[in-house]
């Protein structure tokens, strides 16, 4: 069997695969990417945020994305029961980005793979990786051609980016449960058709339905819209027959939405994912490190996937980078802890999202302007801003407002 040597070995091309790449790449170290798929492939995730913008910067990647023309994302809409909530990025608590893009990630992530191949970083697509043995730091990863031939990389280091292929956590055992309760997802593409001329119609919206259920409408600049539904898997399975049948039926509970949706062609077979969230034991071990959804996906609520990928694509990186040059790296302190506060906050978000408190904030009128920008600053991806005290008490600073909303309010219907 032929093997091969490299520095680092990168187990996928999306986000978090491409900004290690590029990165370690600027470093002047040798690269190989290894990538399942033949690119251009589909892939969900497809709403940016801003702290994203950062990543990409930094290691050469924004350039040849800006030149895409991709729609603009300056905000987020929330919508439940015709009260509308809107976030602007340009006002929040923390200074950085205000703007970011809403993508198909099949162009998204062609472009990203395009820039490195451009840059000369070794991507081979239509290769897996199918298996792994680990001496010490050095590792003999093994891969599989589309034909079937089979070689070896020999590599100083791994960088985990698999996504949902998993595939580290799933070679060394490292699954865990999610903490968060089971929920699924349903979605498609649409051409589009009746989107309204305007801002209105490249807004992206999450459009609550129904407590816990919610629809995502994310236009784009080439004229399609990504669709979906995201809900308790127990409601999700309730809807019988094919995935384009559960899918217009669920249409039906849009109120804002339905007119223009209903009569849309579906541009493919709505896809369904059952119980997304994902967990791992451990975030890293010796000679390697898991960075995006391949360590831990939380839900896409706030988006947060893509930015959690490229952040600790980056990251893992810069620490790699570090060790290959002869510094010991604390992993659990550099790594693991950084990345885990950002997961925490996110998480506090999600949960309070789905209890509801977070969506009493979000629907209470008048608006607190100052609240508001605060966790603006969390939807913009700046969790790990801790003079945001909607960061740094993420765990209570939510339920402890929406109580407070709740009795001003019981107090108004019994005075
Ligand atoms: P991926 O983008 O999944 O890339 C991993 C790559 O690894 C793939 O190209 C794959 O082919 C390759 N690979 C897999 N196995 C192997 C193997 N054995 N060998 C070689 N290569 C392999 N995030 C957002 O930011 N915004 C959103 O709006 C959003 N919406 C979402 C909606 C739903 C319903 C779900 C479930 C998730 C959503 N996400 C969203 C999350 C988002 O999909 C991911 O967080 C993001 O794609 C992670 O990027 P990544 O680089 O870690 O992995």
């Amino acid at each position: 069997m032929n093997s091969e040597k490299t520095k680092v070995l990168i187990i996928g091309a999306g986000p978090a695969g491409c900004v290690s790449a590029a990165y370690l790449h600027q470093k002047g170290n040798d690269v190989i990417v290894i990538e399942k798929s033949k690119f251009p492939r589909f892939v969900i995730g497809e709403s940016l945020l801003p702290i994203s913008m950062e990543h990409f910067t930094e290691v050469g990647l924004f350039d040849c994305l800006d030149k895409q023309g991709f729609e603009k994302k300056h905000g987020a809409r929330f919508m439940r029961d015709g009260v509308v909530s809107l976030f602007d990025f340009s006002k929040k608590f923390t200074p950085g980005w205000d703007w970011t893009w809403q993508v198909p990630r099949a162009d998204f992530d062609q472009t990203l793979t395009e820039e490195l191949i451009n840059k000369g970083i070794d991507v081979r697509f239509e290769q897996e990786v199918t298996d792994i043995s680990f001496n010490g730091t050095h590792s003999v990863t093994s891969i599989r051609t589309k034909t079937g031939e089979n070689y070896t990389i020999d590599a100083e280091f791994v960088i985990d980016s698999s996504g949902y292929g998993r595939v580290l956590p799933r070679l060394l055992n490292l699954d865990k449960p999610s903490a968060l309760p089971e929920h699924s997802s349903i979605f498609t593409h649409i051409k589009d058709t009746k989107r309204p001329v305007g801002k209105e119609g490249t807004l992206i919206t999450f459009d609550i339905v129904k407590s816990q259920v919610w629809l995502w409408v994310i236009p784009f600049s080439n004229g399609t819209t990504s669709i979906g539904f995201v809900g308790p898997t127990k409601f999700i399975e309730s809807y019988e027959g094919t995935t384009e049948e559960k899918l217009r039926a669920l249409l039906k509970l849009s109120d804002y939405y339905y007119d223009r949706l209903k009569d849309e062609a579906f541009l493919f077979e709505p896809i369904l994912i059952n119980n997304y969230s994902k967990s791992v034991k451990q975030l890293y071990g010796d000679g390697y490190v898991l960075t995006g959804n391949s360590s831990e996906f939380l839900d896409p609520v706030f988006s947060s996937g893509v930015a959690f990928a490229t952040a600790s694509g980056l990251l893992a990186a810069k620490l790699a980078n570090k060790q290959l040059n002869g510094t010991a790296v604390n992993w659990q302190k550099e790594y693991t802890e950084p990345i885990n506060k950002g997961v925490a906050v996110f998480t506090s978000y999600i949960k309070d999202w789905y209890n509801e408190d977070l969506q009493t904030l979000f629907f209470h009128r008048p608006e607190n302007l100052e609240v508001k920008e605060k966790i603006c600053a969390v939807l913009a991806g700046y969790v790990w801003d801790e003079s945001n005290p909607f960061v740094k008490k993420h765990d209570r600073a939510i339920s402890s407002l929406a109580h407070i909303i709740n009795m001003e309010e019981a107090k108004k219907a019994n005075p």
